[in-house]
This record gives C-alpha cells, sequence and structure tokens, in this order.
C-alpha cells in the first residue's frame, strides 16, 4: 500500500533536511559522503553517515583558526575512501556556541554547532534565581537558537497555583521564551517538552544539579548516555571513557550534550543581552544621549522607568552586571564579527578624534 513513498533519507533523524541536501550538492557530485559530527576528539571525529558511523581526520579543514575546527554538531563531507578518511569541510553553520577562552589570546572554542533549541534547565528545588536564568539566556540567544526555559522537579511544589506563579514569574523573566514545568520522576510536561524538541537539534544548558542529566535520560527513553559510553586507550595508553555527544531522540529531534556545554564559562553574549532585556533595550532610544549607561544621566528613560516602578530595578541592576561581564570579554565568534568589532573600533576611534579636535578648535 505504502508501495508509492519515498523512503526517508537515512540521516533524517539526526535532523539532515533539503536545505542541507541542497548545500551538500556539490560535494554530492564530488562522491563525497554526508556526515553529522556526533564526536571530537585530538583532531579526529566520529561521524555518522548512511553507512553508519565511521572515524575520520579533522586535520584537513583545520586552519590556525579555533572556530574554524570541526565540532559536534557539524554536517560534514567526507571523502569516500582513504585511511584515515578526511573530512573535506564542514557545511556552513546554522548557529553555533562559542565559549570564550579566560585566557588572555583572544580565542573562543567552538563547543557544538546547528544547535535549534537551548534549554535552560533551571531547579525548582531551590528558590529560583532570575539573574542566573537571564544569564543562561543570554548565552542561548547569542548562539543562534531558540531558548526554551524548562523547570525541572515539578514534582516538589505540588501546589498548582504556587507553580502557576513560579511559571509566570520565569516568563516575565524570558520575553518570547516558552516555560515549561516538568517533572522526569512523574512524566509531567516531558510530552510537551519531547513534542517542542522533535523539531531540531537541542542542547542542554543549566547549572550543575540542574536536573540534565535526568532530563536527557527520559528524553532518549533509556539510559542511553550509560549505553552508548565505550572504553577506549588516549595517547598515553590510559583507558578513558568516551562518550557519543550527539543522539537522535525517539520521539524525533536530536540532543547534543558535550561536557563543554554544561558550565558556563565566560561567554559572548552581547546581543544575546540586548534579546534578554528587550525592554530596556526598548526604554534606551527614548534616553536624551544615545550612549546614555542609565546611571545618573539627565532625560534618561531607564531610570524614569525605575523611578515610576515600571521596569524593576533588579532587572536593571542584572542588565548592568551581563553587560559588564561581556564588556570584559573581547567578541570573537567568527571572523567576520571580528572585522565587525574592528570596524566599529575604528569608527569609535574617528568619532573620538573629530571630537577631540572639535574641542580644541573651540579653545
Ligand atoms: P545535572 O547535574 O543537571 O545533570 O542534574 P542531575 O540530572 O544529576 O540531577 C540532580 C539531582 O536532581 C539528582 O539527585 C536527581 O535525582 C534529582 N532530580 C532530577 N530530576 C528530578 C525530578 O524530576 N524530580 C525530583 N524530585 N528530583 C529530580
Ligand atoms: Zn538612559
Amino acid at each position: 500500500m505504502s508501495s508509492f513513498s519515498l523512503p526517508l533519507h537515512p540521516l533524517t533523524s539526526y535532523g539532515w533536511d533539503d536545505a542541507w541536501a541542497d548545500e551538500f550538492a556539490p560535494y554530492d557530485a564530488e562522491g563525497l559522503l554526508a556526515g553529522r559530527v556526533i564526536r571530537v576528539d585530538r583532531g579526529q571525529c566520529d561521524v555518522v553517515t548512511a553507512d553508519g558511523v565511521m572515524r575520520a581526520d579533522t586535520s584537513f579543514v583545520t586552519p590556525n583558526d579555533p572556530l574554524r575546527v570541526v565540532c559536534t554538531g557539524d554536517w560534514v563531507a567526507v571523502e569516500p575512501t582513504g585511511n584515515p578518511r578526511y573530512v573535506r569541510t564542514y557545511l556552513p553553520r546554522r548557529t553555533a556556541f562559542v565559549r570564550s577562552t579566560s585566557s588572555k589570546r583572544s580565542e573562543g572554542q567552538i563547543l557544538a554547532a546547528n544547535v535549534d533549541y537551548a534549554v535552560v534547565a533551571v531547579s525548582l528545588a531551590v528558590e529560583l534565581d532570575l539573574g542566573r536564568v537571564e544569564r543562561f539566556l543570554a548565552l542561548a540567544w547569542e548562539s543562534g537558537a531558540q531558548p526554551v526555559v524548562v523547570l525541572t522537579k515539578a514534582d516538589l511544589v505540588p501546589d498548582p497555583a504556587t507553580l502557576g506563579h513560579l511559571v509566570e514569574d520565569t516568563g516575565t523573566t524570558a520575553p518570547g521564551v516558552p516555560v515549561l514545568p516538568v517533572s522526569a520522576n512523574t512524566g509531567e510536561g516531558l510530552d510537551v517538552l519531547e513534542a517542542v524538541l522533535s523539531g531540531g537539534t537541542t542542547v542542554l544548558l543549566g547549572q550543575s544539579g540542574a536536573g540534565k542529566s535526568t532530563l536527557a535520560n527520559a528524553l532518549l527513553g533509556e539510559d542511553v548516555m550509560e549505553v552508548q559510553t565505550t572504553r577506549d586507550v588516549d595517547g598515553k595508553g590510559r583507558h578513558t571513557t568516551t562518550t557519543r555527544n550527539l543522539l537522535a531522540l525517539p520521539g524525533g529531534g536530536v540532543l547534543i550534550d558535550t561536557p563543554g556545554l554544561r558550565g558556563v564559562g565566560l561567554w559572548d553574549a552581547e546581543t544575546g543581552v540586548g534579546q534578554v532585556f528587550a525592554e530596556i533595550e526598548q526604554l534606551a532610544t527614548h534616553c536624551r544621549f544615545h550612549d546614555c549607561a542609565h546611571t545618573a544621566e539627565p532625560g534618561c528613560a531607564v531610570l524614569a522607568a525605575v523611578d515610576s516602578g515600571t521596569l524593576p530595578e533588579r532587572r536593571l541592576d542584572s542588565y548592568r552586571k551581563l553587560l559588564r561581564e561581556n564588556q570584559r570579554i573581547v567578541a570573537k565568534t567568527d571572523a567576520r564579527l571580528r572585522a565587525e568589532i574592528r570596524k566599529d573600533w575604528k569608527r569609535k576611534g574617528a568619532e573620538g578624534r573629530a571630537a577631540m579636535e572639535a574641542k580644541r578648535g573651540r579653545r
């Protein structure tokens, strides 16, 4: 009966779609294999292809730029033969999670590519820390992924009214972000979350203890993380536990879970901050000075909103704090962005010089 239906592409469950097929077409014409990177490891990576999982060497792709190395979640073109097989290239990334290194060398580290949903796990077992939620949301927006806040351990808040308030408070902090209460214990909310995540690739963010591993296992339907763990020997002859960092979810969608993504180090998140604090940025357009710092300036619309009670002072405080944090980090998402920033510095420098000259002229 269904003999006329076209077979699904074997990589569909890993997120392959028509747009990727189009991107890949020129490599397909050359006979290269399409695949998605499920793990990277010292110049090599594991790639899931239509022919199964294979190991490939990434040294061909890797120039000196740490943001241009192959990372988990990348779609790649792999040479059909050879020992080792080489990754020829990766397809242009739709989104990317980049962590700034804390070292002085202004280099970021790419942690995951082509992520559609950034689930921010927030535990209901402890008091809601909205400032922390905002921080995670900023880095989620910055990556290009859609954030989703998941309030975990909802079974610990048995009173529906209380739970409702917590969801509402979180929603106010997170404009444009769905907030879902879930419990891995009772299964509450998991169906909704599964449905949301079935449409793309997801990463789990959040504090240690927020319930990310438990959630991952619940979504995977069994302790797949455990099952997927294999032992191998590293360069020093030690046995190490290696894990597949990208998994297809049984309900559809893909989960990326890499150790580096779990913590929040220092992240570039300036545009993300703007999205989290959209209402403040909106108010700021009405400040008298376009570079108003909203501290003591006359005609400051942001301070006026705090005075009149429409903007909670706490919101302004976390906004300032996040911006300060970000300013300590030189943005480094990619070459294009770096070039833009340099342009901006040049422009600012020129403006500064012009202003100085104008002052001198007046004297
Ligand atoms: P992670 O550090 O974010 O990966 O957090 P874990 O998944 O390891 O969970 C931290 C703790 O929270 C563990 O003791 C879990 O058993 C507990 N936990 C996770 N999910 C739930 C839940 O839905 N309800 C309750 N009551 N406890 C949970
Ligand atoms: Zn202002």
